[in-house]
């Protein structure tokens, strides 16, 4: 089993670790900075003794400084519960494939993706309706009841609604 490494990577030219949050140099050349294989030095002088080994006829060195332990780690796995704190406003709260495809099947028609924005705001309304429901009746739940539904709900389907003749 292998741990986690204690540094943050190895200097490209004495391998020594690059401590977290320590300095460290970058080559100016861009074929020494490129994304994937970005070389780093630990010091001015191992940059210094890459120069000559890598023909470069103009260089500079750029000083840096390493992340710590837990940006690298944030950095480098993009945790899917990232957006999960900043649920409050703009998330698309509905499952959109599902969305289209009901409204595919119902009525032929495509949906735009303003769709699915515009029915989240609708789940939010609704959702803290249900929470202030449920905070009024002193529960920490919120449930199903707390919920209002639709008024042309299937159960209503046969209610023959009369209208008023207007005068
Ligand atoms: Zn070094
Ligand atoms: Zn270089």
């Amino acid at each position: 089993m292998t741990d986690s490494p204690s540094y943050w990577r190895k200097c490209s030219s004495c391998k020594k670790p690059i401590p977290f949050g320590s300095s460290y140099y970058v080559c100016s050349v861009s074929t020494c900075n490129r994304k994937r294989s970005q070389m780093v030095f630990c010091n001015i002088r191992c940059w210094d003794a890459h120069v000559p080994v890598m023909n470069h006829r103009e260089a500079s060195a750029e000083e840096k400084r390493a992340p710590s332990k837990a940006e690298s780690e944030a950095h480098d796995t993009p945790s899917p519960r990232a957006g999960a704190k900043a649920s409050s406003a703009g998330d698309v709260l509905v499952v959109a494939s599902r969305v289209k495809s009901y409204i595919q099947n119902k009525s032929g028609m495509n949906t735009s993706a303003s769709t699915m924005d515009a029915l989240s705001s609708q789940v939010r309304l609704i959702a803290d309706k249900a929470i202030q429901q449920a905070k009024d009746a002193g529960r920490e739940t919120v449930m199903g009841r707390d919920i209002k539904q639709p008024e042309m709900g299937a159960r209503r389907s046969n209610v023959v609604i009369r209208r008023k003749p207007r005068p």
